[in-house]
């Protein structure tokens, strides 16, 4: 929880209130009275702030990316007043403003099929496979809010959830910063659906990240749309083209080695040690060419560093690539993310971990949300590991395996749920099951728990799984 900063005095109010400084929501300084922080001081107590209660929502949903905006979307449909904050300028997380163009494990019932239909509406998939595919980001930009704005979902965009406060157990407010100022959020069920786990941190649940709180943890990476002339010339360079496999010629490793030389002949070493291109469309492709490693999720000056070197490199990368000229000839960056691809964040503590026995014996659960089809990828925690085995699979076979309801709902607080990267699962579970097509699955049942819980006077932990699962069905989103 947020402790509060030092007393904010009458005096200083009514002082700030008659240099007419103090608005609906934000109370500026008059020059003399301005609480500086003094001299050789450590810390500094902001003073506190009024802020007005907004109360207009059953669910609140934290974070829009695939999790968040499967969450919103549902809890919507499923007759909630649902409000969904998003620190982006954009919906769709990793899919848009991490610009990931590529998405596993999407072969289940409800949302995912909706999305495909529709991407394939617009024609904005690429080498399809009923599980895997490459999609336009764009187009899923665009897809993903007219989804929430149809569904009646109150989108504030550009706007951070930064603290979270409880009456008790129970999650009762959480406050938002944008350019409206410090705003107060009420709601009877929250969803945390941040990725890196943000509202529950802020809410005082305990959590855990990589494999321990100091790292080691999964390396970021920043991805780029790159305009070439003829993504096809790129055949056998370009990974999910030739065939959907993994191995074996023309499949992934292939076309990354076939890459890397190239690369070498550019005189140029990528820090991801399977730089990987991506078909997009006729001219456009994604590169994924870097790492960055021991960077944590909540670390904002080393998330710059990571996000400035990445960049760096993609541009060094995208001119030695130029230089070769050929089929290399004309490749510019389009656009680099905005976000630096974030693998490992918090994961919270629900009321069920999922684990690397649940991988092995191919757990099946009573509440069962989602079945989760892929494999362990454990990308290298440091450059010397890179070099040595770029990505780890855990050393055991996975079996498709269930996450229940449990793993969504949080174990400390009251009143608050989880989907996407952040539920709660151990290391190497998390390396499985953080894939999209998990994450929207997760979303949607959030969403449907989240807005039965609010609308039944309940805690999420109340609802059984089969009343989600019903409405879902009556809903179309089961099918
Ligand atoms: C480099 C990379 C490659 C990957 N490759 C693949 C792949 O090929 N296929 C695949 O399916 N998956 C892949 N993944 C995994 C997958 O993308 C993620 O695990 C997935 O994004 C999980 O979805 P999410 O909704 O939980 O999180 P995110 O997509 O991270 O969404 C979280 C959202 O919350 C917002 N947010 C965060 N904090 C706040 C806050 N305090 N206030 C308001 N908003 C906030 C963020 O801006 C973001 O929009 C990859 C991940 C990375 C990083």
């Amino acid at each position: 929880m947020n402790s509060p900063g030092n007393a904010f005095t009458r005096r200083k109010f009514l002082y700030a209130a008659a240099l007419g400084a103090v608005t609906g929501t934000q109370l500026a300084w008059g020059a003399d009275d301005k609480p500086a922080a003094s001299p050789g001081e450590k810390y500094f107590n902001e003073p506190p702030l009024r802020l007005p209660i907004a109360r207009d929502a059953d669910v609140i949903v934290c974070g829009a990316g695939p999790a968040g905006i499967s969450a919103a979307i549902t809890a919507a449909r499923a007759g909630a007043r649902t409000r969904l904050f998003e620190v982006h300028g954009c919906l769709g997380g990793v899919w848009t403003a991490g610009l990931l163009t590529y998405i596993f494990d999407f072969d289940k019932p409800g949302l995912t099929r909706e999305i495909v239909k529709k991407l394939d509406e617009r024609d904005a998939r690429r080498n399809k496979n009923s599980s895997r595919f490459v999609y336009e980001p764009e187009v899923m930009k665009l897809l993903v809010e007219e989804m929430c704005v149809e569904a009646g979902v109150k989108i504030q965009l550009l706007t951070s959830v930064v603290a979270a406060y409880r009456q008790g157990q129970r999650l009762t407010t959480i406050i938002t910063e944008s350019k409206s100022g410090r705003e107060a959020w009420t709601a009877p069920v929250f969803i945390d659906t941040t990725g890196d786990g943000d509202l529950g941190a802020q809410a005082g649940c305990a959590w855990e990240v990589g494999q321990a709180k100091d790292c080691p943890c999964q390396p970021m990476t920043m991805n780029a749309l790159a305009v070439v002339e003829d993504a096809k010339a790129l055949g056998k360079y370009t990974s999910f083209t030739a065939t959907d496999e993994f191995t074996g010629p023309g499949g992934h490793l292939a076309c990354v080695e076939a890459f890397k030389g190239e690369l070498k002949r550019a005189g140029v070493e990528t820090s991801y040690g399977h730089p990987t291109i991506f078909p997009v469309h006729d001219n456009l492709v994604m590169l994924m060419l870097n790492h960055e490693y021991g960077v944590m999720a909540y670390d904002s000056a080393k998330i710059t560093e990571a996000t400035l070197r990445s960049r760096a490199e993609i541009h060094r990368v995208a001119k030695a690539l130029r230089s070769l000229g050929g089929v290399w000839k004309n490749l510019q960056i389009a656009t680099s993310a905005e976000q630096i691809g974030v693998r490992d964040g918090r994961r919270i503590r629900g009321r069920y971990t999922v684990t690397k026995e649940d991988l092995i014996r191919g757990a099946r659960q009573p509440d069962a949300v989602c079945r989760v089809t892929f494999g362990v990828d454990i990308h290298a925690e440091t450059r010397e590991s890179n070099s040595a085995e770029t990505i780890s699979h855990g050393g055991f076979k996975t079996e498709p395996y269930d996450i229940p309801l449990r793993a969504l709902i949080a174990k400390d607080v009251d009143g608050l749920m989880m989907a996407g990267r952040c539920i709660s699962g151990d290391f190497i579970a998390h390396a499985s099951y953080r894939v999209t097509g998990n994450a929207v699955a997760m979303g949607e049942a959030a969403g449907v728990v989240a807005a039965i819980a609010a609308k039944s006077g309940r805690l999420p932990q109340d609802v059984e799984w089969s009343e989600g699962a019903g409405q879902l069905a009556k809903m179309g989103q089961r099918i």
